[in-house]
């Protein structure tokens, strides 16, 4: 959960998506969305988040539970990081918030990669 700065790195098929949506800061004002009652990146696909830049070091610190079985992200179950606490939309937080993958860290509220999982989960966009 990116409750300072952000998260999210989806793919660039999913940008090019987002730029013919529209959905881009580029469009128009972007609200500053409060992450802590949305939670839409980390309850959007099961390849998300995967590990990137991490030093072992950093690996080590994810309890190996929320893991994916081939290691190469965090574990993706019921729809949703299996580190995201409460209810998408609502109020949420990341159990391993410390710890978080890098790409948690780089997704920015407002970003094309936040509103293309908000708008799967029916948030407002602006
Ligand atoms: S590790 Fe935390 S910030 Fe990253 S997707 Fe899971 S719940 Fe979200
Ligand atoms: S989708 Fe955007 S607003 Fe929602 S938690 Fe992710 S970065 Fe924050």
């Amino acid at each position: 959960m990116p409750q300072d700065t952000g998260r999210t790195a989806f793919g660039p098929g999913l940008l090019d998506l987002a730029a013919h949506a529209g959905l881009s800061p580029d469009a128009g004002p972007v609200a500053v969305f409060d992450c802590q009652s949305c939670g839409a990146c980390c309850a959007y696909a099961a390849d998300w988040p995967r590990f990137s830049t991490e030093e072992d070091a950093e690996l080590d610190r994810i309890p190996e539970a929320l893991v994916a079985a081939d290691l190469s992200g965090m574990k993706f179950e019921n729809g949703r990081c299996a580190a995201l606490i409460g209810d998408v939309g609502k109020h949420t937080a990341c159990g391993i918030y410390d710890a978080r993958p890098h790409v948690c860290r780089a997704c920015m509220p407002g970003d094309p990669e936040c509103l293309i999982a908000r708008a799967a989960h029916g948030l407002a966009l602006r």
